[in-house]
């Protein structure tokens, strides 16, 4: 059965002191739920955060997960962190493709083929973001954007390296805006991406795969869109700084 997630990508966002009062905060509340057994939670802090997050989670079923790397294994990258250092810190989850990487920092469908092969290489899992901008929609555009990001990271993996995926839709016009998409968006793109890969590989495939979707997601709309059928959770970014709000999503899964 496939996983539900509720992923908080906190961005760069929140000191060490904060970070181990909101972990604090949200292994209290999520301790106290029942969640069923498919339901998994992420958090995503800033690299320096990781180690003190972990420690912090050792215990719990939260888990946490970095928000870049780079491709290379090693070298003169400064500033740059690598799969190793991650697995080093007991960290084996990996954020890449996000929108921001992309128009901020240049990361291109190639860079991100590369990442995705050095994460994989180096056993680790792997949320794959994408998503249109909102010239994309308006041109019509939206499905194309999303089948050829997917298609130039992800298909040249074979079906056991898909087990180690989680996707996640987040239209760029949604991201940090208020603007949220609406569940039937939603719901279109997620059924459009699981037949493309029931069409690439086979429909089991495409049946295991969990799809999040990103952009603005709140206490106020989570459960409309997490009751679409192609809807398997969230990756949520301003919601996720505070635990009253990002237990609430939990929840609401
Ligand atoms: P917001 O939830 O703040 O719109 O951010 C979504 C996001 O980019 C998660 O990766």
């Amino acid at each position: 059965m496939r996983k539900k997630i509720v992923a908080g990508n906190w961005k760069m966002n929140k000191s060490l002191k904060e970070t181990k009062t909101l972990v604090k905060e949200i292994k209290k509340e999520v301790k106290h739920l029942h969640l069923d057994k498919n339901v998994r939670v992420i958090i995503a802090p800033p690299f320096v955060n990781l180690q003190k997050a972990s420690k912090l989670l050792k215990d719990s079923k939260i888990k946490v997960a970095a928000q870049n790397m780079h491709q290379s294994e090693s070298g003169a990258f400064t500033g740059e962190i690598s799969a190793e250092m991650l697995k080093g810190i007991y960290i084996d989850t990996v954020i890449l493709g996000h929108s921001e990487r992309r128009e901020y920092f240049g990361e291109n469908d190639e860079i991100l083929k590369a990442k995705v092969d050095t994460a994989l290489k180096n056993k680790m899992k792997i949320i794959f973001c994408f998503g249109e901008v909102l010239e994309d929609r308006k041109k019509g555009d939206h499905f194309k954007v999303v089948e050829s990001q997917i298609k130039h990271a992800l298909f040249h993996l074979n079906s056991d390296q898909w087990k180690r995926i989680v996707l996640a839709y987040e239209p760029v016009w949604a991201i940090g805006t208020g603007e949220t998409a609406t569940p039937e968006q939603a719901q279109e793109m997620h059924a459009f991406i699981r037949e493309l890969i029931a069409e690439r590989y086979t429909s089991d495939v495409a049946e295991e795969i969990s799809i999040l979707y990103g952009g603005s997601v709140k206490p106020e709309n989570a459960k409309e869109i997490f009751s679409k059928e192609d809807v398997d959770g969230g990756l949520i970014g301003g919601a996720s700084l505070n635990s009253k709000d990002f237990v609430s999503l939990i929840k609401s899964i």
